[in-house]
């Protein structure tokens, strides 16, 4: 309710809005002020920039080959192995310097085939999706009476109820930050008070039967029990049945396991700096995506367009003063492993990082930055991101970072930086199978691409390091 459902726009009517505003889209007028005398010799870079990422589609294009070909990429598995190859192969056509892997131990997690059928009092069989580090069922699967709850401490009220019931987590999806804490710690609160299996709301907007997977957290103090969400239809047919004073069964059957960690990588390009290339800029997505659907708004794209910074900057044969480095994470879905890699192993570097940046909010239409850092640093990313005013990314929120830089941030106080774009559609598509190229526009991740890239090479080229 409320929720207006993406529909897929024909890519016709993308392209005809593209070469509608591409004319008048690198506006550079009523920008910045006399304040900032320095940022006068940005503008032309910054133009230049702008007009190379939106004459084509080609993040688009990267982005629709990395999903139709190599589709969905979990940590572990074969898919994200090829997309780590592929990566490395397509940045050194880029013409990118010191394009390597970084070696990375990562879990693997098999979700396996699993369902979720109501059993009384009539026959329903769920659209389900396990969550993420889930434990599996025994092969015949778990039969059990369902208990509804709509909060924790509804389930704390009811704990004497909980023993050898499915416990249902209903609760109605308000914002992510406030309702994710019932699929990451339902389970082991259930498990505490014997429950044998969990099943939550998605987590996200009503969409269409649409199940959203992510992970769990057990903690020790409870036995692991099999976990999964439902679409939203679903979870209000259980909420009916109960509500009538049925005795409501569901039968879980999920094969999930964790294997034994295995390799995998982070894989980096740079464009080298010409004065300092020991200082680094870096711009960042994660490459590791869940198992469904295929990982193109979280977070192909967010990979696509900070490399595409680096290929503007190559292809315009722009070389600032610092380097700057893009890395493509791995494994931030289920244990963030890429992000803890890359502080151990870039330690005594980590002094040298200016700017550390991820996208993995989407590549939908680009509002701007988040960033953390001193109100010095502050003011000169604002100055920065004036030169974006006519693509309408010159927003400097407070509040940037993300999963992967985060570990290295917070180790050498680094300034940090988000992309922000429009978030209305994220949580809809957010770890389900409706993930796809299709629900982005070519033009709006072309913008995103292009404020990376301006963000990106202005810092790397500012005579004094940014903040000082
Ligand atoms: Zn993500």
């Amino acid at each position: 309710m409320g929720q207006r459902p993406i529909v897929a726009i024909g890519l016709p009517f993308l392209l005809f809005g593209w070469l509608i505003s591409v004319g008048a889209a690198p506006r550079q007028d009523g920008l910045g002020s006399s304040d900032h005398a320095w940022l006068d010799a940005y503008r032309d870079p910054a133009a230049r920039l702008i007009g190379e990422a939106l004459a084509s589609t080609f993040a688009w294009e990267r982005l629709s080959t990395l999903t139709d070909t190599i589709g969905n990429r979990l940590s572990g598995s074969p898919a994200l192995d090829r997309a780590i190859e592929w990566a490395v192969a397509e940045m050194k056509r880029d013409g990118l310097e010191n394009v390597h892997t970084e070696r990375v131990m990562v879990p693997k997690w098999v979700r396996g085939t699993e369902s979720a059928d109501i059993v009384e009092p009539f026959h329903h069989s769920m659209v389900m999706l396990g969550l993420g580090d889930s434990v599996g069922t025994p092969a015949a699967g778990i039969q059990a009476e369902v208990l509804t709850v709509h909060t924790f401490e509804e389930l704390d009220a009811n704990a004497s109820r909980a023993r050898g019931r499915v416990v249902f987590f209903n609760a109605p999806f308000t914002n992510y930050g406030e309702t994710v804490r019932f699929r990451a710690a339902g389970p082991s609160r259930a498990a505490r008070y014997g429950a044998v299996a969990v099943l939550v709301r998605s987590i996200g907007p009503d969409g269409l039967r649409t199940p959203h997977t992510g992970a769990l957290t057990y903690t020790n103090d409870a036995p692991k029990i099999p976990a999964a969400a439902v679409s939203a239809e679903d979870a209000d047919r259980l909420q009916r049945m109960t509500d009538r004073g049925a005795r409501v069964v569901v039968r879980l059957k999920m094969e999930a396991h964790l294997d034994p960690d295995v390799e995998s990588a982070n894989v980096v390009g740079e464009i080298r700096g010409r004065e300092r290339p020991d200082e680094v800029v870096l711009v960042s997505g994660h490459l590791d995506s869940w198992d469904v659907g295929a990982g193109a708004t979280d977070d192909g794209g967010g990979c696509v367009v900070t490399w595409e910074a680096l290929r503007l900057m190559k292809k315009l044969n722009l070389r600032p003063r610092r380097t700057v480095r893009v890395v493509l994470w791995t494994n931030e879905e289920n244990g963030g492993r890429g992000g803890l890699a890359y502080r151990d192993q870039h330690r005594a570097e980590l002094p040298k990082h200016v700017l550390m940046l991820e996208s993995d909010g989407g590549v939908f239409r680009p509002l701007g930055f988040g960033f953390s850092g001193s109100e010095r640093a502050r003011q000169t990313v604002k100055a920065v991101a004036s030169l974006l005013g006519g693509i309408g990314a010159d927003q400097v929120n407070v509040g940037g970072g993300g999963a992967d830089i985060g570990p290295s941030v917070a180790e050498a106080h680094i300034p940090s930086a988000s992309l922000d774009v429009d978030g209305s559609k994220y949580f809809l598509i957010h770890h389900t199978p409706a993930d796809t190229v299709d629900k982005i526009d070519p033009l709006e991740m072309a913008k995103c691409a292009a404020a990376v890239a301006v963000l990106a090479y202005v810092t790397a080229d500012l005579p004094g390091r940014l903040g000082e």
